[in-house]
This record gives C-alpha cells, structure tokens and sequence, in this order.
C-alpha cells in the first residue's frame, strides 16, 4: 500500500517466486511469506490498522511464516509497532548529513563476498532481545537481524542488483512450504 514494493517483486520474481500484493486480510492468506516495504513507517503502520491486517499478520507469523521487513519494514516489525521482533529500531538513527548512503557490509548467510547496502533515512537496532541473531552491523549498529522467522534489514536490499538477501528470505519461505507441504499429505 506504500513504499517500495514493486523493487521487492522483481527480485523475488526473479528469484523464481510468484508474487502478489497485500492489500487486504484475505490477501494475507496461503502465504509462504510476506514482505513489509520500506517506505514511511509512520504512514505504513497507518495503512496496516486502516485495512485492518493486523490480526491476520499476528497469525501469519504465530504459523511461523517467513516474514521479511526492510528499513520502514523492520520498524514495523519491532517490540513497539507489531511486535513481532524481541527488538527495537532507532528511527532516522543515522542522523540528518547521513540521509543517504551506500555501505559494503559482510551479511551472515550469503558468503565472504561484501554486500552493497543502500540506506534511505535508515534506522539501526537500539536493543535487542537474546533470541535475535545479528546477521549485519555498521559501525556496530546491528543493521540485519533474524529471529525466527522474521528476517529484517535497516538498508534496501531491493534497490541493488544482488539478490543475495533476498535468497536467505526465500530459503526461509521455502522450507517452510516444503513443511507445510509435508503437513498436507501426511493428512
Ligand atoms: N525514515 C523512514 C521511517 O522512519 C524509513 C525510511 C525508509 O524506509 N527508507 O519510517
């Protein structure tokens, strides 16, 4: 409903998922995992009680759904938004001379070799919880985090050509498919 999603379907897409947008609860429904943009946080948020997705994101991740939130998304994720992360997310934390700006940072995950990161008026994690794994810092702000199911990231992985976070996010969504499916048949 805001923010930067259409950059999220085309890696997705090209990472051979099939992609649709949530605008309503219904949308939310037969997931294999959602991601929650980057954008206005404030204005996001809003949009999430207006369309009334909140319970059926709750439910979504209480499956064990991957869920991945970039910059805005991660916010909305956090212990004071949605709660859905044991963490939480400095607004603007990178101060106004530092708006913008790209970053080499070695990810957990995705192999010795750096990932250019794009912040946009990025948060950073201000406290987090013993069950939240940090997976990125920069300049010992953690920037990538994961706790069970929900994957998170300060900067835009979306808005470069690697496709490299964007594939742990999917790995997460497709074992966890693969154990859904082993659900059904056993059945
Ligand atoms: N500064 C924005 C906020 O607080 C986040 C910016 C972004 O998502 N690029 O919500």
């Amino acid at each position: 409903m805001q923010g930067d999603f259409e950059a999220h379907a085309r890696i997705l897409r090209q990472l051979g998922a099939e992609v649709i947008e949530v605008r309503t609860p219904e949308d939310l429904a037969d997931l294999d995992g959602l991601v929650i943009p980057g954008g206005e946080s404030t204005t996001i948020g809003k949009g999430i009680e207006s369309a009334g997705l909140e319970p059926a994101i709750r439910a979504l991740h209480a499956a064990g759904t991957p869920i991945l939130g970039t910059c805005a998304g991660m916010i909305i994720c956090d212990a004071e938004h949605l709660g859905l992360i044991d963490a939480s997310a400095r607004r603007n934390a990178f101060g106004r001379q530092l708006q913008s700006f790209e970053a080499d940072l070695e990810v957990e995950g995705i192999g010795d070799e750096p990932l250019r990161a794009v912040f946009i008026r990025a948060p950073w994690i201000e406290r987090s919880g013993p069950g939240v794994e940090v997976l990125a810092s920069y300049e010992g702000h953690p920037v990538a985090i994961r706790e069970g199911c929900v994957l998170a990231s300060a900067f835009h992985p979306e808005l470069t050509d690697d496709s490299r976070f964007h594939a742990i996010f999917m790995a997460m969504a497709t074992s966890v498919s693969a154990r859904d499916g082993a659900k059904e048949e056993a059945r």
